[in-house]
């Protein structure tokens, strides 16, 4: 049975049916806190990040809305715009309005970037509910006559915060103004501050806020640990990691789109399924591979940071750093796909010298110091001095002269922080 807290906000019938199949027992936090709100039309400025159920948030009030408008649909004029920043977490709330709304007659359709905008015009002209978009893709529509936005009644961001980061605003400035003052808008960002703080400033009128602070409760579930291992033996390491029977599905961050397809050929080789899933991957190779991962048929998932960005796989045993993030706000996204909604995980770290500053600014910026896994047989210490002998402890700073760190430094260049080398790849 449905928790009747579900039912005690006041969710209607086929909601709290499709919920219940769903297996949604309860309410979480972002839910509890942001769907009365939403429910009774208040505008919102939600601070919360994916893994935290707040697409359910969002989806449910807004399929209850629509249900109880029981408007006539009008082709190429959707009710409700829901503007995320990539395909995959574009495609990811589309599933779930799907999902929810399965016994309601509503229609979504999301449109993106990458594949042909024909059949999604099509899709609009048949006249739908609810648009799911990213931005660029939106704006294709709209200036081609294949969408209005006339009728719009609630508008959404999901990841704004993200989206601004991509460079977006110019387009999402756009479409805010093609569509009805008159309206509901729900905002959610990672942050209240900075610029995604200031855009929902201009564009929310007495909002809500309401704020969930996943991290601590995600990451308290996942066992995070950190190996030291040479560059040269990692894909060794990885290959023992993945022998182990506890890793039913495992995800495998690199930092680059080259490294990740050379580590799945090398998977393959060795006779482990992988794909890879990074911006140069065309969108029907990604969802693909998506699939493949989340069926079960393919083992291992090796992916990049902004390709990850909506990645909702149920039951991943394991994440795998196969190369460090440049940050820790990324070093947080990544392991965030394991533990999802409410389970447990693994996350483990694989780190080279060259690395180890990288290592330091994330424990540093997330107040936590990552177990250190020594019981394998590529481990190589943290500091290693492999310099003259200077002192009883080997240990140099990193301008010190000699040290490990100094060794590093050509590697360290890699990883000077580019900031999301595949921005704007959606849309
Ligand atoms: P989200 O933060 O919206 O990406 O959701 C993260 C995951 O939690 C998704 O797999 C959802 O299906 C799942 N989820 C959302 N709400 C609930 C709930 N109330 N009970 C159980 N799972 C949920």
């Amino acid at each position: 049975m449905t928790d009747s807290s579900f039912e005690k906000m006041g969710l209607i019938r086929p909601l709290l049916r499709a919920l219940e199949e769903n297996n949604y027992k309860a309410p979480t936090p972002i839910q509890s806190q942001a769907i009365p709100h939403i429910l009774e039309g208040r505008d919102m400025f939600g601070c919360a990040q994916t893994g935290t159920g707040k697409t359910a948030a969002f989806a449910l009030p807004i399929l209850q809305f629509l249900d109880e408008l029981n408007a006539r649909r009008t082709p190429k004029a959707p009710l409700a715009l829901v503007l995320a920043p990539t395909r995959e977490l574009a495609e990811q709330i589309n599933k779930s309005f799907r999902a929810y709304g399965r016994y309601m007659k509503i229609r979504v359709s999301v449109a993106y970037g990458g594949v042909g905008i024909v059949p999604q015009a099509r899709a609009l002209a048949a006249g739908v509910d609810v648009l799911v978009a990213t931005p660029g893709r939106l704006l294709d529509l709209i200036n081609q006559r294949m969408v209005t936005l006339d009728n719009i009644r609630v508008l959404t961001l999901d990841e704004a915060d993200r989206m601004l980061d991509m460079g977006f605003i110019n387009d999402i400035k756009k479409i805010i103004a093609k569509i009805p003052e008159e309206r509901q808008t729900l905002f959610f960002s990672a942050t209240f501050t900075g610029e995604a703080g200031r855009l929902a400033n201009g564009l929310l009128n007495d909002p809500v806020r309401v704020q969930v602070s996943p991290q601590s409760s995600t990451v308290d579930r996942i066992n995070q640990k950190v190996m030291f291992v040479d560059q040269h033996n990692k894909e060794a390491l990885l290959h023992l990691l993945l022998e182990d029977e506890s890793v039913s599905r495992a995800l495998v961050f690199t930092r680059t789109k080259h490294r990740a397809n050379k580590l799945v050929m090398k998977l393959t080789k060795d006779k482990v399924s992988a794909e890879a899933i990074h911006g140069n991957k065309s969108q029907p190779a990604r969802l693909r591979a998506l699939a493949a991962f989340s069926s079960g048929r393919v083992k291992v998932l090796v992916a990049t940071d902004v390709a990850s960005r909506g990645i909702d796989v149920k039951d991943v045993s394991h994440v795998i750093n196969f190369e460090m993030p440049g940050d820790a706000e990324s070093y947080v996204h990544r392991i965030g796909r394991t533990a999802r909604a409410g389970q447990s995980g693994i996350a483990i770290s694989l780190c080279d010298v060259a690395e180890h500053s990288l290592l330091r600014d994330i424990e540093r910026s997330t107040k936590m110091s990552l177990d250190v896994h020594t019981d394998h047989p590529y481990h190589v210490e943290r500091t290693p001095y492999r310099g003259p002998k200077s002192g009883p402890s080997g240990y140099k700073k990193p301008n010190g002269g000699g040290g490990a760190f100094r060794r590093g430094g050509a590697g360290n260049a890699r990883f000077t922080r580019r900031k999301r080398p595949e921005s704007r790849m959606a849309g």
